[in-house]
């Protein structure tokens, strides 16, 4: 983590492909930059009608793999803003959550001191400063005084609401240990160098999973979780030779971790982190205990966790990065490959944020009008589905192929005689007829 940096491959200059993904992902409704109108906004991100979509399924994907595939496991939601006192318990208040920073004396740019290579400024050449440490926790204040007693902070992780917990969780439910907790929640880092589009964000969500264990078992239930958390990636898509889980050297590792293992994708950047395992031994209940005075004892020892934390956006970023792929001369092979590149977005069916497309074959028949509107309202109940008319069919595939739409539904005149509709499949591009009263029956068993 922050205190031990690692060299980074990463560049606040986007690569060709990062800059296509970031403008398709503008253009269709996935991802906006923050405040657009007034120029933007230091690397924040809004999620549009489509990212929103997309990003609950990938939550919803990983709470329903913890609280219901996985065993005894149980939710939680706390709160953001917590007792200050958390902070110096947790070690962030001190120099454990703290990143070395250098600034340039010319150009005043200020960069993490492992991302920089030789001691020049890697945009002017200017000379640059000594490193001090920079703490990435974002300062607010509570109550209407600004002075120190209201200090609080913007959690930078989820799991400490977890920790502080511990003890609520253990006697309001009749869980025992082992058990887990899971989390999903914003975190807010003061990063110096955010980037490259929505990996690295100053506000961002994680979903943290918190395993509570005797020491003995501690070893057995970290390759225990490396191996689901790797798993779930898999089977979502994530193609297996762009995913690694790295060792982290000691004297990298966060300042609680006795290991680490790092889940790592290979961006168009670089193979970077998207999600870390560890084993916290009992560094956060021990601290807890210290700091608040109350015994976190559980049956006269303090248990050790193993923590798996994943980003939302990160793991956004990587489904999107993952499923994005151009077909050079167009799709469709009937007609003479001139055409330009299309583009396709290979999402899992579960993270698509567009199951179904209904569309008329053409706009300026009323009864095909009629009839497309009336199979989209039986569809929309089940289904997330788009109606769309304007343009060619052809076009709207495309458009379609582009956001991921699992299943294209079209109504011709035959529909109007035989009461069926064409199905089209987005990655095999193989159409059926289907009749409309087996449509929503169908479908269910596909998607
Ligand atoms: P990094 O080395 O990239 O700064 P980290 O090791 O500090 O990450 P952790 O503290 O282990 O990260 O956080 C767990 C997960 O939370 C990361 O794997 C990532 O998915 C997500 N995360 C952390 N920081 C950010 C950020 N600034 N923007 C987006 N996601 C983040």
């Amino acid at each position: 983590m922050i205190q031990f940096p690692r060299p980074r491959e990463l560049s606040n200059n986007m690569t060709d492909l990062m800059q296509k993904i970031a403008s398709l992902a503008k253009r269709r409704g996935f991802i906006f930059p923050s405040s657009e109108i007034y120029g933007g906004f230091g690397s924040c991100y809004d999620f549009g009608p489509l990212g929103v979509e997309m990003k609950n399924n990938i939550k919803k994907a990983w709470w329903d793999e913890m609280t219901k595939t996985q065993k005894d496991i149980v939710g939680l939601d706390a709160a953001i803003l917590m007792s200050p006192k958390v902070w110096q318990a947790s070690g962030h208040l001190s120099a454990g959550f703290a990143d070395e920073l250098v600034e340039c004396k010319k150009c005043h740019k200020r960069f993490k001191k492992d991302e920089i290579k030789g001691s020049k400024c890697p945009e002017c050449g200017g000379v640059l400063t000594k490193p001090r440490k920079f703490n990435l926790m974002m300062k607010t204040f509570i109550g209407s005084v600004e002075n120190e007693t209201s200090t609080s902070y913007l959690r930078p992780e989820t799991c400490q609401g977890i920790y502080v917990n511990f003890e609520n969780v253990l006697n309001s439910t009749r869980l025992k240990i082992p058990f887990g907790v899971a989390q999903i929640g914003k975190a807010f880092r003061n990063e110096i160098t955010p980037g490259n589009f929505i990996y690295r964000t100053r506000e961002f969500e994680q979903m943290e999973m918190q395993w509570f264990c005797q020491p003995k078992t501690a070893d057995k239930f970290f390759d225990f979780w490396k191996k689901q958390r790797m798993k779930w990636y898999l089977n979502l898509g994530i193609k297996k030779e762009n995913l690694r889980a790295r060792e982290v050297p000691v004297k990298e590792r966060a300042h609680y971790a006795r290991r680490q293992i790092d889940i790592e994708y290979k961006f168009p950047f670089g193979w970077q982190e998207i999600e870390g395992v560890h084993n916290r031994g009992d560094y956060d209940l021990s601290n807890h205990a210290k700091y608040s005075g109350q015994d976190f004892k559980y049956e006269g020892y303090f248990p050790y966790i193993i923590e798996t934390s994943a980003g939302a956006d990160r793991s956004f970023l990587t489904f999107l990065v993952n499923a994005y792929s151009e077909v050079k001369g167009g799709r469709t092979k009937t007609t003479e490959a001139t055409k330009e590149a299309e583009v396709l977005l290979k999402l899992h069916k579960t993270l698509a944020p567009v199951k179904i497309a209904v569309l008329p074959l053409v706009k300026n028949k009323p009864q095909l009008v009629k009839k497309a509107k009336e199979v989209y309202q039986l569809l929309k109940t089940h289904f997330s589905t788009q109606y769309d008319e304007v343009g060619s069919i052809g076009r709207r595939y495309r458009r379609q192929d582009e956001i991921g739409t699992m299943y294209a539904v079209t109504i011709d005149f035959d529909t109007l005689k035989k009461k069926d509709v064409t199905l089209r499949n987005r990655d095999t591009m193989k159409q059926e007829r289907i009749k409309i009263d087996k449509l929503v029956e169908c479908l269910k068993k596909q998607l």
